[in-house]
């Protein structure tokens, strides 16, 4: 129970989770073996209405807040990281750059798509050199006349090089400003001539989810294409990942949730020296832990997420969230694999803690680092 949510959160926490159930969990265990994205699975979810959930009703999305979006999420990670991911990346990365900063032509344009399992939009920032230092961006998009000629590559992009991936959000240096580089917006769609897609394989977590290699090779694209203001893309990057470390934070705490269920079920059926595990006190004390962090990390999140849903500041918020939920995911995950002993070290369709304990791993990783998200909260706390 938490004071923060509504009947319609929890009738979406429902539907979510009963989809997650029925369709992903029979079939999600074989994709990630074969490491293939499950486009079929993807416009299932267009179907259920999770694809720009939060997209106004005129541009097709349902126009819910950001909490439903999340607990979308969460049900999702629950039972496969992979899936969540590719909705959070849509969600947050793709769609919510077009919510803050496109043109109503622009919205009316690209959205509609992006609510009904069509078309998956993602956000390219990291190249070669580009990490966790955003400001390395190489990627050069030079106007000439009335089209930006883009050359550069992006790496790891989530719903880059799928079929149904219909383009990209990318930031390039579109020149100079009281000398430094000056960095733009700009909206790729796959179509371009110069734009080569090349799935990325050989991934310890994700692995049904869709994650690619991108260059731009004179890659020409007109200038109505620009999202935002010229110059902006900093702006615009930052303010998407205030956001969209809210839905890596709840991947965490889906996951956490699905492992912590896991290793409760297993420890309550599984039966050594003549009783169930759960009746050994070490074991039911690993379990109040795990459920004590996974408790923390929720209202952590949702307050965090209501200060957005209600126009506050939530940078830090969001920082904080991300980190904990992150930590708590590979902490709960890990004890979750101790409980189910050798029964956790193999892949398991009835108990698949073996893909939630590598699927954690992203999660300290993507959108900030753990160590780049300790220097956003120290900053913000030594501001004050
Ligand atoms: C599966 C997957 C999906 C992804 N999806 C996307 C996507 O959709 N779009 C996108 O743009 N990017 C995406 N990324 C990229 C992701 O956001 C980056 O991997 C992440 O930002 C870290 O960058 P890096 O991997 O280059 O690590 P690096 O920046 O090279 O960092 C390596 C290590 O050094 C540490 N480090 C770096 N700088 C400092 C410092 N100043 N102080 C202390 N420690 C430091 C880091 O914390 C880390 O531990 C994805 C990555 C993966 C693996």
């Amino acid at each position: 129970m938490n004071a923060l949510l509504t009947e319609k959160h929890h009738q979406i926490r429902a539907k979510v989770r009963e989809f997650a159930q029925k369709v992903v969990k029979p079939v999600i265990g074989e994709y990630d073996e074969r490491e293939e994205f499950p486009v079929a699975l993807v416009r299932e979810m267009g179907k259920l209405g999770v694809l720009g959930m939060h997209v106004p009703e005129e541009y097709g999305g349902q126009g819910s807040d950001y909490l439903s979006y999340l607990i979308a999420i969460e049900e999702m990670a629950r039972v496969d990281s992979s899936m969540a991911a590719t909705l959070a990346a849509h969600n947050s990365l793709g769609v919510g750059p077009f919510l803050d900063f496109a043109t109503p032509e622009q919205k009316a344009r690209f959205l509609p798509a992006f609510c009904t399992g069509e078309k998956l939009w993602a956000f390219g920032l990291t190249e070669e050199n580009a990490g966790s230092d955003a400001k390395g961006v190489e990627t050069t998009a030079r106007l000439v006349g009335n089209e930006f000629v883009v050359n550069g590559s992006k790496k790891y992009i989530t719903n880059g090089g799928s079929d149904i991936s219909a383009g990209m959000t990318t930031l390039a240096i579109t020149g100079e400003k009281d000398g430094k580089p000056e960095l733009t917006a700009i909206l790729i769609e796959k179509e371009r001539e110069g734009f080569v897609r090349e799935p990325m394989k050989g991934k310890l977590v994700w692995k049904a989810a869709d994650n690619a290699m991108l260059y731009f090779n004179n890659c020409r694209v007109p200038v109505e294409n620009q999202l935002g203001e010229r110059g902006n893309g900093f702006k615009i990057m930052l303010k998407t990942l205030d956001s969209g470390r809210l839905s890596i934070a709840a991947i965490g705490l889906g996951l956490a949730q699905g492992a912590f269920e896991m290793a409760t079920a297993y420890a309550k059926q599984r039966k050594q020296f003549g009783q169930p595990l759960a009746k050994f006190q070490v074991i039911a004390f690993k379990l109040a832990d795990m459920a004590v962090k996974i408790e923390t990390a929720r209202n952590m999140l949702y307050q965090a997420c209501w200060q957005k849903d209600n126009g506050l500041p939530f940078t830090t918020q969001s920082a904080m969230a991300k980190l904990y939920c992150s930590e708590i995911a590979r902490e709960v995950a890990d004890e979750a694999v101790q409980i189910l002993g050798g029964a956790g070290l193999f892949r398991n369709p009835e108990w698949p803690i073996e893909r939630f304990y590598r699927d954690q791993r992203l999660l300290q990783i993507g959108e900030g680092t753990s160590e780049i998200l300790r220097m956003v909260i120290s900053r913000s706390i030594l501001a004050e």
